[in-house]
C-alpha cells in the first residue's frame, strides 16, 4: 500500500492532523489498531481547544458546557470561572466522553477524504516505510499521533521521562457523585490532598469521570484508591452514596517527551511527541493545537518553528503544573480573593483556560515566572489581616 502521507493514530491529534493535509489537498492515510474509537481518558477540554474545533468543523452539541474549575485542599475551596480570563473569546469548554468527540474527528477526516486502515503500526523504517499488521505501507512522510506510548520516538530511543513528574493515576466512572458548592454543573473540580489530587467530571448523562494522582513520595501504603480517599474529606464528600459503574483501571509513566519533533521523512504530534500531566487538562488542548501547528509549518517547509512553538507552549503548562505539585499554585488561587491581586487571578485562569502560546498574556508570564513569591506575599497579607 502507498500513501503520501501515512498518519499513525486516529485520535483527536491524528483525526486533526489527517483532516487539514487532507483539505490542503494531500493524500493521507491513518492507520489506527481501533476499529470504533474507545472510551479513554482526555474528557475535560480547555476553552482555548475551541480555536481548532471550530476550524475542523466539530459541533460540540449533547456535550455538557464547562465554565469554570474548582479547586480544593482540605478545608479551603475555591471556584474559577473562565469568563474572568485576561481574553475570555472562549469563556467555555465542554466535558466530552472521548468516544462520542473522537466519533467525531474520525468523521471530520472521512469527510475530507483521509483514507482509513485498521491496523497495528508495529514498526518504522525511516524514511519511507511503515510496517502494520495489514503489510507495509510506502509513505514519503509518517505521522505519529499514536499517543502516550510514544511510538516512533521509543522506537529511535528518544523518549525522555521527565525528571519530577513521575505520577500514577487510578480511574474509575459513577453515577451520583455530590455536586459540592461552589462547583456549578459541568465544572471541573480538582481535590489536591497531601501527595496527590482527585479529579471529578461530570457529563451530560449524569455520569462522573474520578480519578486519582498520586506522587511517588505520597506514602499511601495498601489500597491507593482508599488511601487517598482518606486524605481528602472534599473527594470523600463528592463520593458518598455515588454509584461506581466500571472497572477501576491504573495509568503510570504518561510524562514523557520526545527529543525532536521532526526528522527525515517523520513528525511527531500530540501525547507521542510530548504529555507533561493530567492536572490542567491540556492533553487534547495541546494534541489537536499541535496537529493545526504542524500541518501549517509543514506547508510553509518551517517543521523548525512548529518544534519551538510546541516547546515554548508546554513550557509554561510545565510552570503552573510544577507550581501545583510544589504547593504555590494552590496557595495564590485557594488564598481569600480580596488578598489576590486580580491581575494574578485573570492571568491563572488564563493559563488554565489554555493561553499559553507565545507565553501567554503579559501578566501570565510574570506569574509563571514568580509562583512562589506571589504565594509568599499573599501569605504574608494573610498574617497581617490575622
Ligand atoms: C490520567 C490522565 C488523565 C487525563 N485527563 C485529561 C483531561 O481531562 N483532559 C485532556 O485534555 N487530556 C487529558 N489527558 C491526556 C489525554 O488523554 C491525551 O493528551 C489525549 O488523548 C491525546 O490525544 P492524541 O490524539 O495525541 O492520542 P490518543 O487520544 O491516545 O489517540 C491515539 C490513537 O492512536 C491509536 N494507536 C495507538 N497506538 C497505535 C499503534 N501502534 N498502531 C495503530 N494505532 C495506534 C489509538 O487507538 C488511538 O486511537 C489525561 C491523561 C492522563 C494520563
Amino acid at each position: 500500500m502507498k500513501a503520501e502521507i501515512v498518519v499513525i493514530g486516529g485520535g483527536p491529534t491524528g483525526c486533526t492532523a489527517a483532516t487539514l493535509l487532507a483539505r490542503a489537498g494531500r493524500d493521507v492515510l491513518i492507520v489506527d489498531r481501533d476499529s470504533e474509537p474507545r472510551m479513554v481518558i482526555g474528557e475535560s477540554l480547555l476553552p482555548a481547544g475551541n480555536r481548532v474545533l471550530e476550524k475542523l468543523g466539530i459541533e460540540m452539541d449533547g456535550f455538557i458546557v464547562k465554565r469554570g474549575a474548582v479547586f480544593s485542599r482540605n478545608e479551603e475551596i475555591e471556584r474559577i470561572d473562565f469568563a474572568d480570563a485576561v481574553d475570555p473569546h472562549w469563556p467555555a469548554a465542554h466535558q466530552v466522553k472521548r468516544h462520542q468527540l473522537d466519533a467525531r474527528f474520525r468523521e471530520t477526516a472521512r469527510s475530507a477524504g483521509v483514507r482509513w486502515l485498521e491496523a497495528q503500526a508495529m514498526g518504522a523504517d525511516l524514511p519511507g516505510r511503515l510496517r502494520t499488521s495489514a503489510g507495509d505501507i510506502e509513505a514519503e512522510w509518517i505521522v505519529d499521533a499514536a499517543g502516550r506510548e510514544q511510538f516512533l520516538a521509543r522506537q529511535m530511543g528518544t523518549r525522555r521521562r521527565h525528571e519530577l513528574l513521575r505520577n500514577a493515576a487510578l480511574v474509575r466512572y459513577y453515577r451520583g457523585v455530590n455536586l459540592v458548592e461552589p462547583a456549578q454543573p459541568g465544572d471541573i473540580t480538582v481535590s489536591a490532598f497531601e501527595g496527590g489530587w482527585f479529579w471529578f467530571i461530570p457529563f451530560a448523562d449524569g455520569e462522573w469521570s474520578v480519578g486519582v494522582v498520586t506522587t511517588p513520595g505520597c506514602g499511601i501504603r495498601g489500597d491507593r484508591w482508599e488511601g487517598a480517599l482518606a486524605l481528602s474529606a472534599d473527594a470523600a464528600a463528592r463520593l458518598a452514596g455515588a454509584e461506581q459503574i466500571r472497572e477501576q483501571y491504573g495509568v503510570q509513566d504518561f510524562t514523557a517527551y520526545a527529543d525532536r519533533f521532526h526528522g527525515d521523512g517523520w513528525m511527531l504530534a500530540g501525547d507521542a511527541a510530548l504529555f507533561l500531566d493530567p492536572v490542567f487538562s491540556s492533553g487534547v488542548f495541546l494534541g489537536i493545537e499541535s496537529a493545526d501547528r504542524l500541518v501549517e509549518h509543514f506547508l510553509a517547509g518551517t517543521l523548525d518553528a512548529y518544534e519551538a512553538d510546541i516547546r515554548e507552549a508546554a513550557t509554561t503548562f510545565e510552570k503552573v503544573v510544577l507550581a501545583f505539585y510544589e504547593g504555590s499554585f494552590l496557595d495564590i488561587v485557594l488564598a481569600p480573593q480580596e488578598l489576590q491581586p486580580f491581575k494574578y487571578r485573570q492571568a491563572i485562569i488564563s493559563l488554565l483556560a489554555g493561553d499559553v502560546f507565545g507565553g501567554g498574556p503579559v501578566e501570565a508570564q510574570r506569574v509563571t515566572r514568580s509562583f512562589p513569591a506571589i504565594a509568599r506575599a499573599i501569605r504574608n497579607r494573610m498574617a497581617q489581616a490575622g
